[in-house]
């Protein structure tokens, strides 16, 4: 895995950019030509599109753009509040990052005694997984310092710095069947394959968006619009402020900005791998390095949520832009070539994955940062070093390492500076580089979602602007729909 809050083993591949390999591409003999495509040369002509009348969809309370985590659990807020909500999203299912992107290692959602900070929507997706979609351990361990538990989650990834965590593995199939049922269970409605294009900005505050589908281009009006999109995008087209920088993490390198496919394979024999591990420590280096060798990078295999199962969320491509489409496209297929690679490496030499077979390339590519907010109080490793605890307090995240308190999120980071009827949720939310390397984890985002989705269902229902709402009655209906906040 790859978030800096983890312990990584040593052997992990970090932050190569494309051109690392050195060629060793044998499974199937494909794709010996070209690694990637040519970028198509740089062009300042413009063309002027005719204006047109747009069709109006339909007419909402709750606009939530982007079905991700955040967008799941800001559908699903705005909506127990008896609003009317949509939720659009361009691929064909919900889950996001989470599902589409087999990032299927959910972050920790206890602090360091045990306590699961993050609550709330998120948790009940979890809990309504059914039995066999979740590896984890149960609440009667989070938190145990107990060496043997300890050591076996940590080789399943869900005990670090010698504790024990809420930090589950799925299955990201029944992630999105599960999301869906909660989302229509509860009545909301749901516009899959649209891609939104353009936001309605009617003098400063922004009353829908356009969005493109196989039946054109459409519009949605609503009273409050949630930009769940990962990538600020409703923020970015309403001409809102967004900062895009990224800074060393502490982890050796700028993993904000790489980006890769993730993969999963099945045929393998994890229990076998991971006693390889643990009983030649020594073999297992060298067989890594050899693969860094021969390929010119290596990514650490994580078990999945069965035996059976390996994730690789890597390896990492760097210098590129989640918001190129032709950055985009060299990374799709260049992350696609590093799979085989690996594939054919870890076929031949590694215990367990003699029989080995790609079960999925993510079909959505794993973007960790572009935009983020600018919001009216950016979140800062600062204050949350500090400990500050904020008097509007949305969400609590577990810290990075035992040296630092549980952190504080202030609804002012869900907050653009200017722009009105938007709220967001997700990993743009506003916040410095180092703090949005947490803060973009599944379980922070599912915590940002739900208190964007609350606020706008309470903005919708009282006619006010997301930022003049009582920050009182927000936690207090955020606690009431399971929430963990501090106490004042
Ligand atoms: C390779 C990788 C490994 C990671 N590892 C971990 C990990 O181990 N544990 C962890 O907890 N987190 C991890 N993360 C982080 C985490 O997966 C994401 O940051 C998180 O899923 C973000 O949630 P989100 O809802 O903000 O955005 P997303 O998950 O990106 O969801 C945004 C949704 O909006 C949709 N969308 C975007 N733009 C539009 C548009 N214009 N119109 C309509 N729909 C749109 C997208 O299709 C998507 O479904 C990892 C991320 C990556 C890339």
């Amino acid at each position: 895995m790859d978030e800096p809050q983890r312990e990584r083993d040593p052997e992990s591949y970090f932050g190569a950019g494309i051109g690392g390999g050195r060629g060793l591409f044998t499974t199937g003999g494909a794709w010996s030509g070209p690694r990637s495509p040519a970028p198509a040369p740089p062009s300042v002509a413009t063309i002027t599109e005719p204006a047109r009348e747009i069709p109006v969809h339909e007419e909402t309370d709750v606009l939530v753009v982007g079905g991700g985590p955040a967008g799941t659990a800001a559908a699903v807020a705005a909506r127990r509040l008896g609003q009317r909500v949509t939720i659009v999203e361009r691929y064909g299912d919900l889950g996001g990052l989470s599902a589409g992107g087999l990032v299927i290692w959910i972050d920790r959602m206890t602090d360091w005694e045990g306590t699961p900070v993050i609550a709330g929507i998120g948790a009940e997706l979890l809990d309504r997984l059914p039995e066999g979609a979740l590896a984890g351990p149960g609440p009667e361990l989070w938190g145990s310092t107990e060496p043997e538990q300890v050591a076996y989650w940590r080789e399943r990834l869900s005990a670090f710095r010698d504790t024990v965590c809420r930090s589950p593995m799925i299955d990201p199939e029944w992630l999105k069947i599960t999301s869906h049922e909660l989302l229509v269970g509860e009545g909301v409605r749901v516009l899959l394959h649209s891609w939104v294009v353009a936001a309605i900005n009617d003098q400063g505050t922004v009353r829908g968006a356009i969005f493109e589908s196989k039946q054109g281009r459409r519009a949605i009006l609503a009273k409050v619009v949630v930009d769940a999109t990962g990538d600020l995008d409703v923020i970015a087209q309403a001409g809102g402020a967004f900062v895009t920088d990224a800074e060393k993490d502490g982890t050796g390198g700028n993993v904000q900005h790489t980006i890769n496919t993730a993969f999963t394979w099945t045929g393998v024999d994890m229990r076998r791998w991971l006693a390889f591990k643990r009983e030649d420590p020594a073999a297992h280096h060298e067989l890594m390095s050899r693969g860094r060798e021969l390929l010119g990078f290596v990514d650490t295999p994580h078990v999945g949520w069965r035996d059976d199962v390996v994730v690789f969320m890597g390896p990492r491509l760097s210098g590129y832009s989640g918001l190129d489409v032709e950055h985009l496209s060299t990374v799709e297929l260049e992350s696609r070539r590093r799979m085989v690679a690996h594939l054919d490496f870890f076929r031949k030499e590694a215990p367990g994955f003699e029989n080995a077979w790609i079960m999925l390339a993510a079909p959505q590519m794993g973007v960790r940062m572009t935009r983020r907010l600018t919001g009216v109080l950016p979140m800062t490793s600062a204050d949350w070093k500090a400990g500050v605890r904020h008097p509007d307090e949305v969400g609590v995240s577990p810290s990075p390492s035992q040296k630092f308190p549980t952190i504080s999120v202030p609804y002012r980071a869900l907050l653009p500076e200017r722009l009105d009827g938007v709220v967001v949720g997700g990993r743009h939310v506003a916040s410095d580089a180092a703090t949005q390397a947490f803060m973009r984890e599944i379980p922070q985002c599912w915590m940002t979602g739900q208190a964007a989705g609350t606020a706008a269902g309470l903005a919708a229902g009282a006619g006010l602007a997301p930022r003049a709402i009582d920050v009182g009655e927000l936690r207090g209906e955020l606690r009431r729909q399971g929430a963990f906040l501090h106490e004042p």
